[in-house]
């Protein structure tokens, strides 16, 4: 009998597939999960918008060494130099010991998020107060944005050309601001509104000040007292706004979750959590065979579109002068190139189990998620990575030893969402995606396992070899 029962347990080792627990499969990176995590929980502090995401890498990127790329200059086997397009999206290579016409190897991720946009003209008084008008960026649950703290972070282009940067709501000594929502004792008849139009959209309305301006004579007091401020503080009138960029976003710090510390709260971690993974990965590799092609970009939430999103030319002409450059058909460099297309995805949530398919849910702690398809509703729009590009790409993660799981967003009939792959796939491009699993994704605070995190840049990093 006891023999019999070890055989069945043998077959079913043998035979039957379950995803480890990071945790239990790799214990020993333990330690280097931790400081690696400590280091992205301090970048995303640094880095709430795609401006900020490119500043600071460009930092980083300088300090490793990386030059400015130069479409003419002729680069040797582990030059690495990058490439901004318009400061939102960024372009970073190392060559590699192969020719271009081998193919390069792509790791794309987008750096912007979820967040409220200034509208043109979004400054107003109403009842005594100052307020600006919002237009949400993305897809985001419109109640989760109210009465919380946010902070104002972008730029003015004023008349003569100077740009003007505002942050302001980060900095312990910096004031915040916030939406306001109804108080319980009065919210009988919001409360019967559906939870989507529990909050509107004309109802995110940034609450920016209070004080009037000392003039009786004057109709806009608030708002004039207001303006009078951010004359002083950023040299603009009122019409500057309409050339701004100017995001709201969560002023919370990125911290460290649970008693464990096993996860990480933070805004942003869609798709900062791969865009930084893929940066790092980058800019640690030395020697790589195939040449690099960091590519962090921007407008994911928005559909891509835009001269700095996936939807457009830029990342095609960038390989096109790669292949220029060695004398190579980009047509060939395109058909033999494989890319990583890196985005978070869905968590299984416990409290909301029933939107999740159990057995093709993605997993807290058990690793990178690969996903051959995304799309919605009988995967519409995605690319659908094939069987042969599928073992491609695992097999590679099974020789680096790194962790990972599959998963699909959610039951097939409920709902979806797209990443940049098809953008990638598009051009010629074997892609697949992967990714962090989330929590809460989209919302002000969303959660990521550190042990995930890390086997992301693993898995990058893998790839980049
Ligand atoms: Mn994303
Ligand atoms: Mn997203």
């Amino acid at each position: 009998m006891e023999k019999e029962k070890s055989a069945a347990k043998q077959l079913e080792e043998q035979l039957l597939y379950k995803a480890p627990n990071v945790l239990d499969a790799r214990p020993e990176l333990k330690e280097k999960t931790w400081a690696y995590c400590e280091e992205y929980r301090q970048f995303l502090n640094r880095a709430k918008t795609e401006r900020e995401f490119i500043e600071e890498a460009v930092v980083l990127l300088d300090a490793a060494g990386y030059r400015r790329y130069d479409p003419l200059a002729s680069y040797q086997p582990g030059d690495k130099v990058y490439w901004v397009n318009r400061g939102k999206a960024l372009l970073a290579s190392t060559f590699g010991s192969l020719p271009v016409s081998e193919g390069v190897r792509i790791n794309a991720a987008h750096i912007d998020s979820p967040r409220l946009d200034l509208k043109q003209n979004p400054l107003y008084e109403k009842g005594d107060l100052a307020y600006f008008k919002t237009h949400y960026y993305g897809g985001l649950r419109k109640y989760q944005w109210t009465a919380i703290p946010l902070s104002i972070h972008g730029v003015f282009v004023r008349p003569d050309g100077q740009t003007v940067r505002v942050k302001i709501g980060e900095e312990p000594g910096d004031p915040i601001f916030t939406i306001s929502d109804l108080l319980p004792h009065l919210s009988k008849d919001q409360d019967r509104r559906p939870l989507a139009d529990g909050v509107k959209g004309e109802e995110l309305n940034l609450l920016v000040g209070s004080q009037p301006y000392p003039d009786e004579e004057i109709k806009n007091r608030v708002k004039l007292a207001t303006m009078q401020l951010l004359h002083e503080k950023y040299g603009i009138i009122e019409r500057d706004f309409a050339c701004a960029e100017l995001e709201i976003v969560p002023a919370f710090e990125a911290r460290d979750l649970g008693f464990d510390r096993s996860m990480i709260a933070a805004y942003g971690h869609d798709d900062r959590v791969c865009a930084y993974a893929a940066l790092c990965a980058e800019i640690d590799i030395k020697a790589p065979r195939h040449t690099t092609v960091t590519c962090l970009t921007d407008k994911e939430e928005t559909g891509s579109d835009g001269n700095t999103g996936l939807a457009s030319a830029y990342l095609v002409h960038y390989l096109s002068y790669l292949a220029q450059g060695q004398g190579a058909d980009i047509k060939t460099v395109l058909a033999k190139s494989n890319c990583l297309s890196a985005d978070v995805n869905a968590a299984y949530d416990p409290t909301f189990a029933d939107v999740f398919e159990e057995n093709n849910v993605a997993r807290l702690n058990k690793g990178v998620v690969v996903t051959k398809y995304t799309g919605a509703r009988g995967k519409s729009s995605t690319s659908d990575a094939s069987a042969e590009t599928m073992a491609f790409f695992t097999g590679i993660l099974d020789r680096s030893g790194v962790i990972w799981q599959t998963g699909e967003l959610g039951k097939v009939d409920i709902g979806g969402g797209g990443t940049v792959a098809k953008y990638v796939a598009n051009h010629n491009i074997d892609v697949v995606d992967i990714g962090v699993p989330l929590l809460s994704m989209h919302a002000p605070y969303e959660v990521a396992a550190k042990a995930d995190i890390y086997m992301c840049y693993l898995a990058f990093s893998a790839f980049a070899e």
